[in-house]
């Protein structure tokens, strides 16, 4: 018979649930689709990100913005990180594509918005979600219904059909 085991100490295993979140992606710098393709590789590279959907890539005009057209995409994943821990992990990645922020709405190399995360409303001195101006944009919701149509319904849709977006 085996001794009884003398050191047993219980192993607390905590277990974070995922939850799905979308994330607009932009560039207007550069080469800005290979950004954009590269920053869904990032994504999908970072612990406790998975990258579950990506849209096609759009071109757009900047809006209250200038220099050239954007490239927009949107993300689903599936994430065990926090909202807060989330968009430190998109920071991290536009720095690492060389972001600048020399004035408001600047051309970037790289932009990354969290857009919703679940059904949380957050509301923060650095974290707004659902993103504020997310259905005004034709870049963010004509991707997000390509990936998500349940999310965007036609009146949404019919809101932006002004703003001119072409799938690249
Ligand atoms: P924008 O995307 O509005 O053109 P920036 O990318 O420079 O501008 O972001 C400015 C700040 O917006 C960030 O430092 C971040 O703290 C804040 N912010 C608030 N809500 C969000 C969100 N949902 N996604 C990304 N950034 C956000
Ligand atoms: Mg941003």
């Amino acid at each position: 018979m085996r001794a009884a085991p003398t050191d047993v100490r219980p192993v607390r295993v905590v277990v974070r649930p995922e939850i799905t979140a979308f994330v607009a992606l932009g560039a207007n710098l550069g080469d800005a689709a290979q950004a954009l393709r590269d920053a869904f590789a990032a994504l999908a590279g970072v612990p406790g990100v998975r990258l579950v959907k990506a849209s096609s890539l759009y071109r757009t005009a900047p809006i209250e913005s200038n220099g050239p057209d954007y490239i927009n995409a949107v993300a689903e994943i599936a994430t065990t990180l926090t909202a807060p821990e989330l968009l430190m992990a998109l920071q991290a990645i536009e720095h690492g594509a060389g972001r600048e922020r020399p004035y408001r709405n600047a051309p970037r190399t790289l932009d990354l918005d969290l857009l919703l995360y679940g059904n949380a409303s957050i509301d923060s001195a650095t974290l707004t979600v659902p993103h504020p101006r997310m259905w005004e944009r034709a870049f963010v919701l004509v991707p997000l219904h390509e990936i998500a149509p349940g999310l965007v319904t036609t009146d949404m849709r019919k809101a932006v059909s002004e703003q001119a977006i072409q799938r690249v």
